[in-house]
């Protein structure tokens, strides 16, 4: 076997494993997904060679690539089909619609000096993981600004409660004051008369 026949044995084994990866999990992984994939097979593959194989798989037409958030997807499925795509995450779903199939490409028709080949329509929005965590961070916010609240109040009356005693406590003083002042005052008449 010459060696340029086991380097291409090589690249052969590791796209085949690729495509493999790609096919079984029909979702749309990233490089680096990919690349924790096929490390279980091929232990000593880099993640360099991943993407090289996975862009040299897409020139040949048998994945495609995908582009969300600036993040490289990869797919195995090309029956036509649309996608659900998170702002938040940047996840990608498939989503199914003969009807919207139909009728994008009879629109297409419409569309002269171009020959309209396949459609797919993505729908942008927030997907269930990210609805459902953010609104668990909101009621959490909500939760907090209730305690806070909470605290206030009871800081409030707290601080009513120690006015209503310094209050009290001045009179009790100012009570006594004048009392002193009157006794003095008595005890100086008292005085005058002998
Ligand atoms: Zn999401
Ligand atoms: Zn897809």
């Amino acid at each position: 076997m010459k060696p340029t026949d086991k380097a291409g044995m090589k690249y052969t084994n590791q796209r085949v494993e690729i495509l493999a990866f790609l096919r079984e999990h029909d979702g749309h992984p990233t490089v680096d997904e990919v690349y924790d994939g096929v490390r279980q097979k091929l232990t000593r593959i880099s993640k360099a060679t991943v993407y090289k194989n996975l862009k040299f798989l897409t020139e040949k037409g048998l994945l495609e690539e995908v582009n969300v958030k600036g993040v490289s997807r990869f797919e195995a499925n090309f029956i036509p089909h649309h996608h659900l795509i998170c702002r938040e995450c940047g996840s990608m779903e498939d989503f199914n619609s003969e009807q919207l199939l139909d009728y994008s490409m009879k629109i297409a028709e419409e569309i002269e000096g171009f020959t309209i080949v396949s459609t797919s329509t993505n729908f942008y929005g927030v997907c269930k993981k990210c609805k459902e965590s953010m609104e668990s961070k909101e009621s959490m916010e909500s939760k907090e600004s209730m305690e806070s609240k909470e605290s206030m109040e009871s800081k409030e009356s707290m601080e009513s409660k120690e006015s209503m005693e310094s209050k009290e406590s001045m009179e009790s003083k100012e009570s006594m004051e004048s009392k002193e002042l009157m006794e003095s005052k008595e005890s100086k008449k008292s005085e005058e008369n002998t």
